[in-house]
């Protein structure tokens, strides 16, 4: 295991402890005590099991497969099975976040793209078949909807096929099953996760289908995007399908068209808000902190005006963006947030979070531009989180069309 970065301060133990927190209007207090104790214990565990070697795992752009089964055992797969508010679940991703990116979208990966397909999509024998193991991180998924040729507009233009062959082709399983023709590209997880959700074009009729895919499937290839610029922990892979036989039974009898995939990230595209919230909060963190003990001109940074002014509008950028996330939180427990009110939340808490991790990077100085001060992997992570998800612009006109009536997509 490596150790942590000797000479790089701890954050956990400084000076900035009796300070008011990055949550400064204390939206955290909206959480029932179940909820907050819960926090606090993902907490703890981030402390002592994410923190001190985030960077190391992001330098070296390696998964930390041996932390699953500590993660599951905080049980925070499925938050609304286990009675917690969407607030409580956007609250973790945002701490998850707040301590390594990386982690938070594995995290968001499997559990609310993969696990939350199966509970919304899923038939009962397949959820009966995997629900168990994936929630529990005995299993991991990945989601792959991403194309190398299309990426903003996927919905019209995937290219990825499913033609389904009768019983009549004498085939070994039996010829009830689906074979598919493809390409995906980005796919988090994708190079060691046991199952994958391919969304992929029935050859009948042009409708997207959903299917689970077995990773180790004969025809199913995998390779590993090299040199990333952010999120290095995240396994992101280019996919190919070549003849890929699935079984009938593994297609997502709940999904009949591209809308019902939008259902799905409609949620996700929430907790990506969140990330973006979980960002600026980190921002905030390490740039005050550096502020307070770095000396100039025989003085703290903090001491100087045009400091205190950027801190103040990072905490600002931050408390708006929880403020608006919260908001969508309690339209989610009415069953009430639309595409365009997540589409608006997206891209402006993005659109601040780019503002605030810039101004911290600046705070930081030389050292801003080092991964060893956390400062440098925060302002990276966060061009990943603007573009995935619907990138900032799409997401920006996804609103414009909503608030004119006209659509300037395409
Ligand atoms: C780190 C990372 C992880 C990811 N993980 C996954 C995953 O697990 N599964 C998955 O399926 N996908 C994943 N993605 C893919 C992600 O969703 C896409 O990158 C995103 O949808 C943008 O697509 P693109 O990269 O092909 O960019 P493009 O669609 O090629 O867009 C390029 C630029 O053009 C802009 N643009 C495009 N169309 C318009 C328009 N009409 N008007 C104005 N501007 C426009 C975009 O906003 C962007 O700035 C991931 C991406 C990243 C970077």
């Amino acid at each position: 295991m490596p150790a942590a970065n000797p000479g790089i301060p701890d954050p956990a133990a400084n000076a900035v402890d009796s300070l008011p927190t990055a949550d400064f209007f204390g939206f955290e207090s909206l959480l029932s005590e179940r909820e907050r104790l819960k926090l606090q214990e993902l907490r703890e565990f981030l402390a002592a099991e994410i923190a001190p070697f985030a960077t190391e795992w992001w330098n070296n752009a390696e998964f930390p497969a041996h932390i699953l089964p500590k993660l599951a055992a905080l049980e925070l797969s499925a938050p609304a099975q286990r009675g917690y508010s969407h607030l409580f679940a956007g609250l973790v991703i945002a701490e998850i976040t707040r301590v390594d990116t990386s982690i938070a979208t594995f995290f968001l990966v499997h559990h609310d793209l993969f696990v939350e397909s199966l509970y919304g999509f899923g038939s009962d024998e397949q959820k009966s078949r995997l629900l168990d193991d994936a929630a529990n991180l005995r299993t991991t998924g990945a989601f792959a909807l991403t194309e190398p040729e299309h990426g903003s507009d996927v919905a019209g233009g995937m290219e990825t096929r499913a033609r389904r062959v009768s019983g009549s082709t004498g085939a070994a399983d039996g010829g009830d099953v689906w074979v598919l023709n493809g390409a995906k590209r980005w796919i988090g997880n994708g190079t060691f996760c046991d199952y994958m959700l391919v969304w992929a074009r029935d050859e009948a009729d042009g409708a997207i289908r959903g299917f689970i895919v077995d990773a180790t499937l004969p025809g199913v290839g995998r390779s590993r995007i090299e040199n990333k610029i952010a999120l290095r922990t995240v396994q992101n892979a280019d996919i190919v399908f070549r003849d890929v036989r699935v079984a009938e039974a593994d297609r997502f009898a709940g999904i009949g068209s591209f809308e019902d995939t939008n259902e799905l990230l409609r949620g996700s595209r929430i907790m990506v808000a969140w990330q973006a919230v979980g960002q600026q909060l980190a921002a905030f963190d390490v740039a005050r902190q550096h502020a307070v003990e770095r000396q100039q001109f025989g003085r703290p940074l903090a001491k100087f005006q045009l400091i205190q002014q950027q801190l103040v509008t990072m905490l600002g950028n931050a408390v708006a963006s929880m403020g608006m996330m919260v908001r969508i939180a309690q339209l989610q427990q009415e069953g009430k947030a639309d595409m365009a009110q997540v589409a608006l939340a997206k891209s402006y808490t993005s659109a601040r979070m780019r503002e605030t991790v810039a101004m911290g990077r600046s705070i930081l100085g030389g050292n801003g531009i080092v991964s060893d001060f956390r400062m440098a992997k925060i302002f990276a992570d966060a061009e990943a989180i603007y573009t995935y998800e619907g990138s900032f612009e799409i997401n920006t006109l996804i609103v414009g069309r909503a608030v004119t009536g006209v659509s300037a997509i395409v």
